[in-house]
C-alpha cells in the first residue's frame, strides 16, 4: 500500500486458496466452524438469530438505502474520515431516511499509522455493526497470535514471560486481535456508500442555527446547513476547540515509535516471537506482532524530554538517526528487541499529545463528538478505536431509538428523528464510562510509580509487577450495547411517561 512502500495482502480476491495461510488467521470464506468454539452460540453477522426489534449481529430492521435523495431525510455532517468518522459514515448511513456527508480535510484516504489493538469491546461492537463481508473480512485480517491467544507482557529484560493477556470466557472469533491502521480504514470503507466521503474539505468551525440545527463553515467560504454534527475530527479537533477554548493539549512525555515492514524483513530473525509480545519498564513499552498476512509491526512508547519531542514532527520518518537512537535506548533490553530495530528500514516518531477528555459529548441539542476529538487516549490500554466504535454504535442505536416511520410523518425533516432526544441517550450511555476511565489512566500512574520505586532490585520489581499489573477487563470488554439498553430503559421513563400511561399502570398486575 502507497506510502508505506510495501503491499499488504489486501486483496481477497488475489489470496491463493489452496496455499497454506499464516497461523492466527482465518482464510475468507471458510465456514465459522471455530464460532462454536466453547460452546458459545453463533453470534456472527447475518448468521444469528434475525432480530427486527433491535439492530443486532449486523440484521438491520431496514435494508441499507439505496438513495435518499426523493426523501425526506435528517442531514448528518461527519467531520473527518480518521477510524471514528470511517465507522460512523459505514453505520449512520444504514439508518432510514437520512442523509450522511463525511468531510475530510486531507485530498484522500491518508496512509498512515502502525498496529491498532482491536479489543474485544472493539471486536464486539464491529461484530453488530459492520456488513457481513466486512466482519468475515475482519476475521482473515485480525493477528490473534499463533498456537496461542492474547499479548503476552515479558520481562523488560530477561524476555520471560510474566503474564498473559487475555479474555477467558471469549471465544476465539471475539478475541481481541492486531491488524495496521491502514487495513482497519479500508475495511471500514468498505461499508461507506458511495457519494458519502468529501474530501478536501476543512471544516473551520461550526455554528448553532435558529431555530434548530447547525451551519458548517469550511476554510474556502463555503457552508453547508445540518440537522446533526458528527464531531470526529480527531485529536486537535476544532469543534471541541469552540466549545472548550481552555482545553489545553499538552505533550504526554513520551513519544511512540512505529514501523509497519513485510514480514520478509524481520522473518530471518532467530528467536522471534510467533505471538504478539509486549516489554513493558516503568511506563516505557514495546510491542512486537505480527499484523494482517505478510506485515510486521514495530511500536514504542519510549520517554523523551519535551526539548526533543518538540524537534519531531507527528508522523516523521527519522531514518538512520531514529534507529540509532532506540539501538541506544534499548541497549539492555531483552536483545531481540534490538535485532528487530536494527532489521528496521527506517522509523516514523509520533510524539503523545492529549487534552481532557469532554465531560459531555453533546453539544447544542444537534452535536455529538466521537472518538479522539472526545476523548483524546494518547495510546492508552491500545483502546483508541475501541472507544471510537463504541461511541458510534451508541450513537446509531440512540438515533435508531427515535426514529419515526416517514410513511406516518408529515411533518418538517428533523420530525423523522427525535435529536435533542437521541443526543441525551448516547451522553448518558458513554460520558459515565469515559470519566470513570480518565480517572483509571491516573490511578495506574501510580501502580507504575509503585513497581519502579523497586529500583534494581529485580525480584521485588517482577513481584510488585505481577501483583499490580491487571488487564482492566472492565475497560477493554465494556459492552456498549447492554450500557446503552440500561440508560434507555431508564431514560424512556424519566423523560416520556405520558399521562395516560400512568392510569394504565396502575391497571397492571404484579411485578
Ligand atoms: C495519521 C494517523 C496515524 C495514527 N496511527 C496510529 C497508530 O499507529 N496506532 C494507534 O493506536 N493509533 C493511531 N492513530 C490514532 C487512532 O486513529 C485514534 O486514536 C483512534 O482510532 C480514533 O480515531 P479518530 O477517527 O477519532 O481520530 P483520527 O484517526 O485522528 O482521525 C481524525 C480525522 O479527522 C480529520 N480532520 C481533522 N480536523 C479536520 C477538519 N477541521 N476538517 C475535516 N477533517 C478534519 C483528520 O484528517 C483525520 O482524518 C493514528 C491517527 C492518525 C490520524
Amino acid at each position: 500500500m502507497g506510502s508505506l512502500g510495501y503491499s499488504v495482502v489486501d486483496d481477497s480476491n488475489a489470496v491463493d486458496r489452496h496455499k497454506e495461510l499464516p497461523k492466527g488467521h482465518k482464510r475468507l470464506g471458510d465456514g465459522f466452524d471455530s464460532l462454536h468454539l466453547n460452546g458459545n452460540v453463533d453470534s456472527s453477522p447475518g448468521r444469528g438469530r434475525s432480530n427486527h426489534f433491535y439492530p443486532i449481529d449486523g440484521v438491520y430492521p431496514d435494508a441499507m438505502p439505496q438513495s435518499t435523495a426523493q426523501r425526506q431525510s435528517l442531514k448528518i455532517a461527519i467531520i473527518g474520515g480518521g477510524l471514528a468518522g470511517a465507522a460512523a459514515a459505514g453505520t449512520l448511513s444504514r439508518l432510514p431516511d437520512v442523509d450522511v456527508k463525511v468531510y475530510e480535510r486531507s485530498a484522500m484516504v491518508r496512509e498512515a499509522g502502525a498496529l491498532i489493538g482491536v479489543m474485544v469491546s472493539a471486536v464486539r461492537s464491529l461484530s453488530r455493526m459492520l456488513s457481513p463481508a466486512s466482519w468475515e473480512r475482519l476475521q482473515y485480517l485480525l493477528y490473534r497470535g499463533d498456537d496461542c491467544e492474547g499479548i503476552n507482557h515479558r520481562h523488560w529484560r530477561t524476555g520471560e514471560i510474566l503474564t498473559n493477556a487475555l479474555s477467558p470466557h471469549t471465544p476465539r472469533h471475539m478475541q481481541e486481535g492486531r491488524i495496521s491502521r491502514i487495513a482497519l480504514h479500508d475495511l471500514l470503507m468498505r461499508d461507506v456508500p458511495d457519494n458519502v466521503m468529501n474530501y478536501s474539505s476543512h471544516v473551520l468551525r461550526v455554528e448553532k442555527n435558529e431555530p434548530g440545527g447547525m451551519k458548517i463553515v469550511f476554510e474556502d467560504g463555503r457552508f453547508e446547513e445540518v440537522d446533526l454534527v458528527v464531531a470526529a475530527d480527531g485529536l486537535y479537533s476544532k469543534i471541541r476547540r469552540k466549545y472548550l477554548p481552555d482545553g489545553k493539549i499538552a505533550y504526554r512525555g513520551r513519544v511512540s515509535y512505529r514501523k509497519n515492514v513485510p514480514m520478509d524483513i524481520v522473518q530471518h530473525i532467530k528467536g522471534l516471537p510467533n505471538d504478539t509480545s509486549s516489554w513493558r519498564r516503568n511506563g516505557e513499552v514495546v510491542f512486537l506482532s505480527r499484523l494482517e498476512p505478510g506485515v510486521y509491526s514495530f511500536v514504542t512508547m519510549v520517554s523523551e524530554p519535551e526539548e526533543y519531542a518538540e524537534t519531531l514532527e507527528w508522523q516523521h520518518s527519522m531514518g538512520r538517526e531514529g534507529i540509532d537512537r532506540l539501538l541506544e535506548h534499548f541497549k539492555d533490553w531483552d536483545p531481540i528487541i534490538n535485532e528487530v530495530i536494527r532489521a528496521l528500514p527506517n522509523v516514523d516518531a509520533y510524539p503523545l499529545q492529549s487534552s481532557p477528555w469532554m465531560r459531555d459529548l453533546v453539544r447544542d441539542d444537534a452535536v455529538a463528538f466521537v472518538g479522539d476529538a472526545a476523548h483524546p487516549t494518547a495510546g492508552a490500554y491500545g483502546a483508541g478505536c475501541s472507544f471510537a466504535f463504541s461511541d458510534v454504535r451508541a450513537l446509531y442505536l440512540s438515533l435508531w431509538r427515535t426514529h419515526q416511520s416517514s410513511s406516518t410523518s408529515s411533518e418538517a425533516t428533523t420530525a423523522l428523528y427525535d435529536v435533542p432526544y437521541a443526543l441525551r441517550l448516547y451522553d448518558e450511555t458513554r460520558r459515565h464510562f469515559l470519566a470513570r476511565v480518565e480517572e483509571q489512566i491516573k490511578l495506574d500512574k501510580l501502580d507504575t510509580g509503585y513497581v519502579a520505586a523497586a529500583g534494581s532490585d529485580e525480584k521485588e520489581w517482577i513481584r510488585r509487577y505481577r501483583e499490580r499489573f491487571t488487564i482492566n477487563w472492565w475497560i477493554l470488554e465494556h459492552d456498549v450495547d447492554a450500557k446503552w439498553q440500561e440508560v434507555e430503559a431508564m431514560e424512556r421513563h424519566k423523560n416520556r411517561t405520558q399521562k395516560d400511561l400512568v392510569d394504565a399502570v396502575n391497571t397492571v398486575v404484579g411485578d
